[in-house]
């Protein structure tokens, strides 16, 4: 059976560490857009420590891949950074899953795959996007289960993937234009991309829809994503839209500078202490804008589990809370807009709380972007070097369109699980998701679409809903490594037409 997993972040890359361990006939081709296996989170660099500790980051599956070749487990209770992260637990695990490629040794376990016998077990095509994913010759209107047709189940997935140049990876990539190439006969696809990519951005105006001039400001600053840029000091304005790394690679852009930024989540939290953390090697001020009410944007857990993460919402509120914080921005938006006012002196942290970005602009140099925000019922104007845009992710719905994914209204996640979500949330009193530390995967059944053997794991499945943690996706990857060992058990048994596993 030939599975592909797009998207080497923790989550595809445990799905390819639980189906290798599942079956010997499985074989499993990873796809990556980054130029190195899991690039988003080697993007946040040394800037984002994870909250939670490797006992959470590491599955059982990793686990024993490292160490049936001999290969350390990090600390199960350090919290690593997105560096080391990378480094001591993904890279070590994709040299592990190498060694599927081995010739059996004849030991139990090691047959070699009925199909396809002398082919690795396990590939990464890294630099390699994935732009569609198709089902034979079935066009998405053709075949639809509902209707008793079984046809799908029977027909191999095939994907179109772009040449991702290597001067670039990671968040951007899309923007590079490689050549294409079609990749066929995959029996089981894992769609494991996760959000997080300045291409899949929420917008920053009212409702989520995007500030005025936002999308030309966009374009017009491309490709200002994070690590671009990264050897020069910034020529004009920068707007991110994932977390820069402040502290090592996109410490440039922030340095001296004046900067706005904008989101109330924990990456915008962790941006604020790591801005403060550089002390007088960091912005020359910082406006802050959150958009609900109150000067304490987190709510913080009584005994919250993650004590890390603690940590960071109070050092967070107390940024905002600063009693020595001048207003960093200019309140005569007239004056603002003439272009004599807002840079100020000191070094400064400024909150606005019930803030929302009305509009975006540049300056004719384009060395600033204008910011207006409406807060208590007046509209003000920020002129600054820097703009931090983090305000959440949506899913890229484009890869799955000609399958029947079956996306939730709300949360444009795969529906089963969605709506297990939200039954969830609604019985908790919440509306998106609670703590995360609460979430558990529900159960295999909520892992199937209408697609047989098409899976969207990880942080995708969660969508728009910011809860996903990875114990969660590792149970998820558990799951389907068994429904899809059953399918690959059967298949050696009765032939490949025998099983339909995944099918909802
Ligand atoms: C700043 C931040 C901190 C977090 N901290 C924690 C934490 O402490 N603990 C925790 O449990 N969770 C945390 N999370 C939540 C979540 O666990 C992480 O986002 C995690 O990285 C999700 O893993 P994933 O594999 O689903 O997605 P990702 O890590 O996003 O991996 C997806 C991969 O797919 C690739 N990709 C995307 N599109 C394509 C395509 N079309 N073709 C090919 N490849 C593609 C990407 O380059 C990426 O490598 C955090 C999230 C963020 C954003």
């Amino acid at each position: 059976m030939r599975v592909a997993i797009i998207g080497a972040g923790p989550i595809g890359l445990d799905v390819a560490a639980n189906l290798l361990a599942a079956h010997p006939s499985i074989r499993v081709d990873v796809f990556e857009r980054g130029l190195t296996v899991a690039a988003s989170v080697r993007e946040w660099g040394e800037c984002v420590t994870l909250f939670t500790p490797n006992e959470l980051n590491v599955s059982p599956a990793m686990a024993a891949a490292l160490e049936r070749t001999g290969r350390p487990v990090a600390d199960a209770r350090a919290c690593p950074t997105g560096r080391e992260y990378v480094e001591q637990t993904l890279e070590p695990l994709v040299d592990a899953l190498c060694s599927y490629n081995a010739p059996p040794s004849g030991g139990a376990g090691d047959a070699a795959p009925a199909d396809g016998a002398s082919a690795p077990r396990f590939r990464v095509h890294v630099g390699a996007l994935v732009e569609s994913i198709g089902r034979g010759r079935l066009r998405k209107t053709e075949a639809v289960a509902a209707d008793g047709d079984a046809r799908r189940a029977a027909e191999p997935f095939h994907l179109l993937v772009r040449d991702v140049p290597p001067h670039d990876g990671g968040a951007g990539a899309r923007a590079r234009r490689g050549a294409q190439r079609y990749e066929r006969g995959f029996d089981a696809v894992v769609d494991a991309t996760g959000t997080y990519d300045a291409e899949n951005a929420n917008g920053l105006g009212e409702g989520g829809v995007p500030a005025l001039g936002e999308a030309d400001v966009d374009a017009a600053l491309r490709p200002s994503v994070a690590g671009a840029n990264a050897e020069h000091a910034p020529p004009r304005a920068q707007l991110f839209r994932t977390i820069p790394d402040a502290l090592g690679r996109d410490r440039a852009a922030f340095a001296g500078r004046t900067v706005c930024l904008v989101g109330a989540g924990y990456s915008a939290a962790t941006l604020a202490v790591a801005l403060d953390a550089l002390g007088a090697d960091g912005p020359s001020s910082v406006l802050w804008l959150t958009r609900a009410d109150g000067a304490a944007p987190y709510e913080r857990l009584a005994a919250d589990p993650l004590p890390s993460r603690d940590a960071l919402c109070a050092r967070a509120n107390a940024l905002c809370n600063r009693a020595d914080a001048p207003a960093a921005v200019e309140p005569d938006a007239k004056r603002a807009k003439a272009g004599d006012a807002v840079a100020p002196a000191a070094r400064h942290f400024a909150h606005e709380a019930g803030a929302t970005v009305v509009q975006l602009a540049l300056d004719g140099a384009r060395a600033q972007i204008e910011v207006t925000y409406a807060t208590g019922g007046a509209e003000r104007v920020a002129r600054v070097d820097t703009l931090v845009a983090l305000v959440g992710y949506r899913p890229d719905l484009q890869l799955a369109r000609e399958l029947h994914a079956h996306l939730c209204y709300a949360s444009e996640g795969p529906m089963k699980l969605a709506a297990s979500l939200l039954k969830a949330s609604a019985s908790a009193g919440g509306t998106s998701g609670g703590d995360c530390m609460s979430q558990a995967a529900p159960g295999a059944g909520t892992l199937l679409t209408p697609e047989p053997r098409f899976f969207v794991l990880g942080a995708k499945s969660y969508a728009r809903n910011p809860a996903f943690l990875l114990r969660v996706g590792f149970e998820q990857a558990r799951l389907v490594a068994e429904l899809l060992r059953a399918d690959a058990d059967a298949r050696s048994h009765e032939g490949p037409a025998a099983v339909v596993a995944g099918a909802q």
